[in-house]
């Protein structure tokens, strides 16, 4: 799909894990401002994406462009690239010996060189952005999963990213946690966050996103407008994958 202003770029992105071509020749580009929901099967490729654009994982061919420029292999540029695009993941990777306001502070004060004043009230802003100003002072298993995923989200956006990634954050939650977390997501979108989320909430999908990418071994097989994808998919696997979850 054309994307007027981009702000992530992969093109012809290849990986290999061993014998496994995990990434086959993937284009994707992502406008500032953007909301695309990747979906697909278990095993298709969609968190080794995620990792990829965030160079957590190396790629072996191909290009990945943040806001123009190129991903960097290491040092302080890679520090600060991840600085730019905040991942959330799956598990919340809360550092339990810290409060809930430590947690969300540490990385300003050592990546961003605030001081720890700066960050602890940019910190409470977000927090009470996520809806969780009364628990600054509490420790992660004091809060509920979905407490302590809103953490994360608050922990991301206190690096000031231009683009956050998400790989399943809400699929470790019990069911009524979920839609706080999607609430922050959704509201995340109006704000204009461009976004990248793996998830198999189809809601979620239809109501925030711009785009649907759906993979399948590897690919891209589809990239279309959620109301075109979900109601008229056109390829076989998309079909059977939406047959299964729907
Ligand atoms: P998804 O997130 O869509 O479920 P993944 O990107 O996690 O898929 O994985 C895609 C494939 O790559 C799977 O077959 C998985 O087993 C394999 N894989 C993922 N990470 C590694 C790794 N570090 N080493 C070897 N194989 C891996
Ligand atoms: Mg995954």
């Amino acid at each position: 799909m054309a994307v007027v202003d981009p702000l992530i770029e992969l093109r012809g992105v290849n990986k290999h894990f061993g014998t496994l071509h995990v990434l086959q020749s993937i284009d994707l580009t992502v406008g500032r401002g953007e909301v695309v929901v990747v979906i697909g099967p278990s095993g298709s490729g969609k968190s080794t994406l995620c990792r990829a654009i965030n160079r957590l994982e190396s790629v072996e061919s191909g290009e990945i462009l943040i806001d123009g420029q190129p991903l960097p292999e290491e040092g302080k540029a890679l520090a600060r690239l991840r600085a730019e695009v905040g991942m959330v993941f799956q598990s919340f990777n809360l550092f339990a010996h810290k409060t809930v306001l430590a947690n969300v502070s540490l990385a300003q004060i050592k990546v961003r060189k605030r001081k720890k004043e700066d960050a602890d009230r940019r910190s409470r802003e977000l927090l009470a952005r996520v809806g969780l100003a009364a628990q600054a002072d509490k420790y992660p298993a004091q809060l509920s999963g979905g407490q302590q995923q809103r953490v994360a989200i608050a922990r991301a956006l206190a690096m000031d990213p231009k683009a956050l990634l998400f790989d399943e954050p809400t699929s470790a939650l019990d069911p009524e946690m979920i839609n706080e977390v999607l609430e922050v997501m959704q509201q995340l979108a109006r704000d204009g966050m461009t976004m990248v989320v793996v998830t198999h909430e189809m809601g979620f999908a239809r109501s925030a996103a711009n785009r649907v990418v759906f993979m399948a071994d590897g690919r891209i097989v589809e990239d279309r407008a959620p109301e075109e994808f979900f109601t008229a998919p056109r390829s076989e696997r998309a079909k059977d994958f939406l047959s299964k979850i729907l």
